[in-house]
């Protein structure tokens, strides 16, 4: 199955897709890991990655749709991908379709984890401390929020018309959330 995450920064969508890659060996596409690793390269395109990522706003589509369709499009993943951080807009959602259309496939289940701003703001510092993303800041993070908000939730409120919605109370702990996913996976 297909599984689409969204949550926003600091909901532990990176966290629960890694768990559920393990426990129902899927692939977990992190368009997020994609482009940080990118910025490394110190390349002059890396280089814009870092800016737009370090503004809070979102990169190009163009940019990460092409990612996209290379794992897609691959044999390997074909039915087992968690998208975790795509679709981002709406133009993103939009374009997830015709791609799975193309190579036969759909999205089984979209999961969305809640959680409050409050809540963001103290993981984030709790994860700077940890992982050092430069994006992680609290400036940044509101910022990441309002780009999550505006741009984002809209694509949930178009899988929830499709019945694909989950919502998952995202303010528990990692393994209590991590249960209720699985069972709803399991379910479906
Ligand atoms: P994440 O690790 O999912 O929190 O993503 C970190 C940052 O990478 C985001 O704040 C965006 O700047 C960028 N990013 C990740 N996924 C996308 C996407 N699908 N479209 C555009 N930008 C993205």
């Amino acid at each position: 199955m297909n599984i689409v995450i969204f949550g926003p920064p600091g909901a532990g969508k990176g966290t629960q897709s890694k768990f559920i890659e393990k426990k129902f060996n899927l692939y977990q596409l992190s368009t997020g890991e994609f482009l940080r690793k990118e910025t490394l390269k110190k390349t002059s395109i890396g280089n814009k990655i870092s800016s737009v990522i370090n503004s809070g706003s979102l990169v190009s589509d163009e940019i990460v749709s092409d990612l996209i369709e290379k794992i897609i499009s691959d044999s390997k993943y074909k039915n087992r991908i968690i998208f975790d951080g795509y679709p981002r807009n709406l133009n993103q959602a939009k374009n997830l379709d015709n791609l799975l259309n193309k190579y036969n496939q759909k999205i089984d289940l979209v999961l969305k984890l809640s959680v409050s701003l409050e809540t963001i703001k103290k993981r984030i510092s709790e994860r700077r401390a940890l992982e050092k993303r430069p994006d992680d800041n609290e400036n940044v993070a509101i910022k990441r929020y309002q780009t999550y908000e505006k741009s984002t939730e809209p694509v949930i409120e178009y899988y929830k018309k499709l019945n694909l919605l989950k919502v998952v109370d995202g303010e528990r702990s990692i393994d209590q959330i991590s249960i209720e996913i699985s069972d709803i996976i399991s379910s479906i």
